[in-house]
């Protein structure tokens, strides 16, 4: 039962059953597919500001947000004009243009902790040339990953931990060999004996470690301060690159990322998400030095046909321009965290097991009274039961968030206070219907 009828999912129905007959599972992106939810996958026909409407006419606040590229929400008039503009010369060069200076000189000239970087177009390609910097740059070929974190979609991370506190990782999808597998390490999050014990197992054979240093893909896993600088310490005694994939949390906590959140100094940063405003847009950056090793300097092969397009260059100078602004953080943030204390201290009122997890303009709701989740395997999966319901009764009332219990939201620039008064009521309503349930 439902506490609101249901929305009308007519027309989303028959595009996904159309969807069907071109792409496995109709979706070019499986958690798109509403698996694990309730109902139809909504097809989305339009986004304006923190809004979108669906093929159906159902409109909705957003909280994906394009899962966090959107931090100005949709649609942003300085984004589109600035890429409506140069689209009026072309779209694709292949060779180098003025854009990619632009891009890079705005980020680097705002982040301490890169010097150099090389744009590609994805999330999953930035992170894949970072591991074969790594490699390249160290001469060695293992790699340690943690436990509940993602990395996009590439071959040696699509591990998950076997048996035991220091593991090679067990592959989790079909397709990858066991051989890349086993040049994997897995090992659970915010545990330094873990962490030493793989470095005393594996000594001299590490060529980096990677970590989103806000783990936001299984639940929102942070991680105590001082595993990061121990995490940092240990690589550097054992000279073993640290990656921080900020993926997610880079121009997301601050413009320096999590990198300047902490204030811990990786070895490798990879973006993706925010830094291309909407389009395909990923980045990996590092020292000088490191960042040489690369082609055509160095030996460590890496290329893209629409590596620094010129349209998706120009999304993220607009996006980034905005970033850059001071008090930009400030405000969302501050706005981010009223909003899940808001949330959080009327479940508290009312008794009900929810927590609300957040950091900067990212937030998680957890259906659990434990006071911190800092590793995978302390969420409990049954109460995903629970998200479910609850995001059948957000949609009902005009709320997206993502269709997992185990992903993040995300609060963008033009969610007004207004918007997000009515977001709130929205979900106290939900959170009646799902603890009364
Ligand atoms: N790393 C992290 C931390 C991510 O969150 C993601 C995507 N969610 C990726 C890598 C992969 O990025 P993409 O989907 O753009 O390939």
């Amino acid at each position: 039962p439902t506490s609101k009828p249901d929305i009308s999912r007519e027309k989303s129905a028959e595009l996904y059953e159309k969807a069907k007959a071109y792409f496995p599972g109709g979706v070019n992106s499986p958690v798109r597919a509403f698996k694990s939810v309730y109902g139809t996958p909504l097809f989305i026909q339009k986004g304006d500001g923190c809004r979108i409407w669906d093929a159906d006419g159902n409109g909705f606040i957003d909280f994906c947000c394009s899962w966090g590229p959107l931090i100005l929400g949709h649609n942003h008039p300085h984004v589109r004009e600035k890429v409506t503009e140069t689209m009026q010369n072309g779209m694709s060069f292949g060779a180098p243009t003025a854009l990619e200076n632009e891009l890079a000189e705005l980020i680097l000239k705002h982040n301490k902790y890169i010097q150099k970087l090389r744009f590609v177009s994805s999330g999953t390609e930035a992170v894949m040339s970072a591991i074969r910097l790594a490699r390249g740059y160290t001469k060695r070929d293992k790699i340690l990953k943690f436990e509940g974190c993602y990395h996009g979609h590439v071959d040696s991370l699509l591990v998950k931990a076997g048996s035991g506190l220091v593991t090679f990782g067990e592959t989790s999808s079909a397709g990858v060999p066991k051989s890349f597998a086993d040049e994997t390490i897995v090992v659970p999050l915010n545990d330094r004996e873990a962490l030493k014990l793989a470095f005393e197992e594996f000594k001299d054979q590490i060529a980096a470690v990677i970590i989103e240093p806000v783990p936001a893909n299984n639940g929102l896993l942070l991680q105590e301060k001082e595993f990061l600088k121990y995490l940092r310490e240990i690589c550097t005694v054992n000279k073993a690159l640290l990656i921080f994939d900020e993926v997610i949390s880079g121009f997301r906590l601050g413009f320096e990322g999590a990198s300047g959140f902490y204030q811990i100094k990786p070895d490798i940063i990879t973006y993706g998400k925010i830094i291309g405003g909407g389009l395909p847009v990923g980045a990996y950056g590092s020292s000088a030095e490191i960042m040489s090793n690369i082609s055509p300097e160095g030996s460590v092969y890496q290329a893209g046909t629409l590596s620094g397009n010129p349209v998706a260059m120009s999304a993220g100078i607009a996006q980034l321009s905005e970033l850059a602004k001071p008090g930009f953080y400030e405000e969302l943030n501050a706005k981010a965290a009223a909003f899940a204390n808001a949330i959080q201290q009327y479940a508290t009122e009312k008794g009900f097991k929810l927590k609300v997890f957040h950091v900067g303009s990212i937030f998680w709701f957890a259906f659990t009274d434990q006071e911190s989740i800092r590793r995978a395997d302390e969420i409990d999966a049954s109460s995903m039961e629970k998200f479910k319901l609850f995001h059948r009764e957000l949609l009902n009332r005009g709320i997206y968030i993502g269709p997992s219990g185990y992903e993040v939201g995300f609060v963008s620039s033009v969610h007004t206070k207004d918007d997000l008064e009515k977001a709130k009521l929205a979900i106290f309503e939900s959170l009646d219907f799902v603890f009364k349930n």
